[in-house]
């Protein structure tokens, strides 16, 4: 594969915006990489945010779409962080159509270079997951020690799921990526050698660094970390940035809120407005949309009546 190729930042040479799962034949672990390069772009144009929470917000962007590609299920996985520090609250959604949106809000000045303990400060970090259909989403919540993303994830896979799990991520204002190495439960090896592959596979992974992760496709990356082990790409999938906002899904909150209840927001306002805080599309409702929305709900009366 020949995607080493470095290119000036802001261009790479291979397909971004893309998720590759991988096995080893030789061992009974997993692996995913993902790469976004648009569907980043598409979060940072719609707001403007410090550098330690872009950071961090790119960091969890990947890490949606890695835990997301481990569960299979339709519907959508959701990462959201709640914290006490300058974050109140940060959340990103991956959805069974691979699409994703992002966005964190926060209070105050955020240092340049704030650590993630600084920006979140005593946090915790929910994992989501909804099926489309099911009555109850499942929900785990970890909080947020450790010094990354990553560590908070690895615990909560060594809590939860009790599966050996190795992540590492990486976010800055052009892309981010993230490499994912899980222990699966075999029955061909003894303990031992399980043992012995995981700890080998996940020290050659360990290796990685920051550039290579946001730098080089998977191909050549996976080259790179495992050369000399049996190393086998699966089926890539696409991910998009989406937000499915609507000016339908805001009427039909506005019909909601009752004909009275709304009238009396537009004699206060002069307009009645709602933002979307994933895509930052807003939506403006005047007097005769409002009308409009009232008129479509109520029983219609005669057209003609204006004629006379
Ligand atoms: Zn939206």
């Amino acid at each position: 594969m020949n995607d080493t190729t470095l290119k000036p930042s802001g261009v790479t040479s291979f397909q971004s915006d893309n998720l590759q799962r991988f096995i080893f034949d030789n061992a009974p672990v997993r692996g995913e990489w993902v790469h976004m390069q648009d569907s980043w772009q598409q979060v940072l144009t719609r707001r403007e945010y410090p550098p330690a929470i872009q950071h961090l917000l790119g960091q969890m962007m990947a890490a949606a779409a890695l835990l997301a590609a481990t569960v299979k299920i339709k519907g959508r996985l959701v990462l959201q962080i709640k914290s006490a520090g300058p974050v109140d609250l940060m959340m990103v959604e991956c959805t069974s159509d691979n699409t994703l949106r992002a966005f964190a809000q926060w209070d105050g000045h955020v240092a340049d270079n704030a650590t993630m303990v600084e920006v979140t400060g005593e946090g915790t970090l929910a994992i989501t997951i909804e099926v489309e259909g099911a009555k109850q989403p499942y929900q785990g919540v970890v909080s947020l020690q450790g010094d990354s993303i990553a560590a908070v994830l690895e615990t909560y896979f060594t809590q939860s799921e009790q599966l050996d799990t190795k992540i590492w991520l990486a976010a800055d204002e052009n892309a981010v990526a993230g490499l994912f190495l899980q222990q699966m439960p075999s029955e061909q090896h003894t303990k031992d050698e399980d043992e012995e592959n995981w700890s080998r596979l996940s020290q050659l992974a360990a290796t990685v660094t920051t550039s290579e992760l946001l730098e080089l496709g998977v191909g050549t990356l996976l080259h790179r970390l495992f050369h000399e082990e049996e190393c086998r790409l699966l089926q890539a999938t696409e991910l998009t940035f989406a937000c499915n906002c609507s000016r339908e899904r805001v009427a039909d909150t506005i019909s909601l809120l009752g004909e009275k209840d709304a009238h009396d927001l537009l004699e206060e306002k002069g307009i009645i407005e709602a933002a979307c805080e994933f895509c930052n599309e807003h939506y403006r409702f005047d007097k005769v949309d409002v009308a409009q929305i009232f008129s479509d709900v109520a029983p219609s009366s005669s057209d003609s009546s204006t004629l006379h």
